[in-house]
């Protein structure tokens, strides 16, 4: 499992002492665009053309301009080219390769989407824009608040939030604006204790308490817990279903009831949407909000901090306090902008990450409403068949039918052999798949969360299965870990410390020698 000797470029050293890596092993450091920076290089070659031009001179007052220039990096279009092309072969992405990685699921996005996305007509649009202009656009966001409102069984969205985290404070905020208006001011949020960490974060950012309550014996709220928890105090309940250990809450309806019983409201965190699409909706467990993750269920590459997406939906009677201005449909057939009467205000500038919202509109016009019910089919099989693939070799905390993920254990085998759910994700990493979360969600110790979504064949399935059992055995032949914990072996970068960069932040690149 040594990596190949690395070869270096032909074009020699760079300022410093440091080579080129050789393109096609991309091993070697690859150097910033700083250092492969050149005076007087540039990246495009645009003729004179005599005619004249507005210098910054003429529109700036000369006290603002600089006197020296940016010192910028200066390279040809064909480095800048190869530059990103290197660092892109250093990656693994969702267009590479099954990406299991459980509760954000990583999935494969249809190209088409991107192609409606990047058409100037929708692209090169200014949001200020009058809405006679942007006909066409405000039909498209209509659509899409319509759609998934049906998909979601509820009365009215807004499109502002840009991901799931800013749709939970979204949410809450309503929740907030709701309760005021009947003059009531409660204080706890409940939260069950296999939440993903954005639910309690956006409780206390909305200016809520937490409270935590258990898991049963077969993966679901704890209902006596939740009883106990239960009081006029309660503003509502976060739940994801299936939650975050791939399971269907079995009790949502007496969890609708009790909660709603003490006047507070039901918020469900969409994240999970892959799997219930066309078969079962928020709206009809009983939820009055919920929050979407486009980015995870409806096509937008996500996990590269680019944009994101996070709707939120809910039931009639909080449609009035949604985030404005909305799209609108107009009496005549035409689009407009309106603001709700008792709206919370903005939650994004403009109109929420627009070429977003279209990737969405275009998935759920592709598949409709059958082919969206095959999506969460194909992903609930796909996720099911691992598990029984994975039976026997790792443990299976909450051994029912899963949805569209399963949580695994890896705590029989360190007991046995020291490996542990880190070194099962990096010894993945040689084997050509991107690891699954670990660790994640807390009550499962030592645990693996594997989402194969339906993007991947049977195939890949299998042979993803294949990859976890080879793991194991390894470890269990050898009767220790020690191979895996060397792993990953073959990547551009070894095992890293998970906690530094958090806790120093170094954000700034020094090119100094
Ligand atoms: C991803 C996720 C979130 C947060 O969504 P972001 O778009 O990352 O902010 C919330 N809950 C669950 C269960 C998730 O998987």
């Amino acid at each position: 499992m040594t990596p190949p000797e690395t070869e270096t470029h032909p074009t020699g050293p760079l300022p410093g002492g440091r080579a080129l890596s050789a393109p096609l092993l991309g091993r070697e450091d690859e150097p910033t665009l700083f250092e492969l920076s050149s005076p007087g290089r540039r990246a495009s070659s645009l003729r004179t053309t005599g005619l004249p031009q507005w210098g910054a001179d003429e529109l700036v007052p000369a006290s603002w301009l600089r006197t020296e220039p940016v010192p910028l990096p200066e390279v040809s279009e064909r480095d800048l080219a190869a530059h990103f092309t290197r660092l892109s072969h250093r990656q693994y992405s969702v267009d590479l390769g099954a990406y299991p990685l459980g509760s954000c699921t990583m999935k494969y996005n249809p190209k088409v989407c991107d192609e409606a996305a990047a058409r100037a007509g929708f692209a090169n649009v200014h949001p200020a824009s009058p809405p006679f202009l942007v006909q066409g656009w405000l039909q498209v966001l209509c659509e899409l608040e319509e759609m998934l409102c049906e998909v979601t069984g509820m009365a009215a969205a807004t499109l502002q939030p840009a991901a799931g985290a800013a749709g939970e404070l979204t949410g809450l905020l309503l929740m907030r604006a709701y309760h005021a208006a009947r003059g009531q001011d409660r204080r706890k949020v409940i939260i069950p204790d296999s939440a993903h960490g954005t639910n309690p974060a956006s409780v206390t950012l909305g200016g809520y308490e937490v409270t935590t309550v258990g898991t049963n014996a077969r993966g679901g709220v704890d209902l006596d817990s939740l009883r106990a928890a239960l009081d006029e105090d309660v503003a509502g309940i976060m739940l994801t279903n299936p939650s975050t250990l791939g399971l269907f809450e079995e009790d949502i309806s007496e969890i609708a009831a009790a909660v709603h019983e003490v006047g507070a409201l039901l918020y469900y965190d969409g994240a999970n949407l892959n799997a219930i699409l066309g078969v079962v909706r928020p709206g009809d467990m009983g939820f009055d909000i919920v929050h979407l993750n486009l980015h995870k269920t409806f096509a937008t590459p996500h996990g590269g901090g680019g944009p994101g997406s996070g709707p939120v939906a809910v039931s009639a009677r909080l449609a009035d306090y949604l985030p404005g201005p909305r799209p609108v449909r107009l009496g005549g057939g035409g689009f407009s902008w309106a603001t709700p009467e008792r709206s919370i205000g903005r939650l994004h500038s403009w109109h929420g990450n627009a070429l977003v919202l279209l990737r969405a509109w275009v998935y759920l016009r592709l598949h409709g409403p059958e082919g969206l019910r095959r999506v969460a089919e194909i992903a609930v099989l796909n996720a099911n068949w691992l598990k029984e693939r994975l039976r026997g070799t790792y443990d299976l905390p909450y051994d029912r039918p899963v949805m569209h993920e399963c949580v695994v254990s890896v705590a029989s085998l360190e007991r046995e052999t020291g490996l542990r759910a880190i070194d099962v994700a990096k010894r993945l990493l040689e084997l050509g798949f991107h690891s699954p979360t670990v660790y994640f969600p807390l009550i499962v110790e030592e645990a693996l969360m594997i989402e194969p979504t339906e993007t991947e064949s049977p195939q890949t399935v299998a042979a993803l299965a294949d990859a976890l059992v080879k793991v194991a055995a390894e470890a269990r032949a050898a009767d220790d870990a020690t191979s895996a914990r060397e792993a990953p072996r073959t990547t551009p970068v070894r095992r890293v410390d998970e906690a530094r960069a958090a806790r120093r932040l170094v954000a700034t690149y020094d090119q100094r020698p």
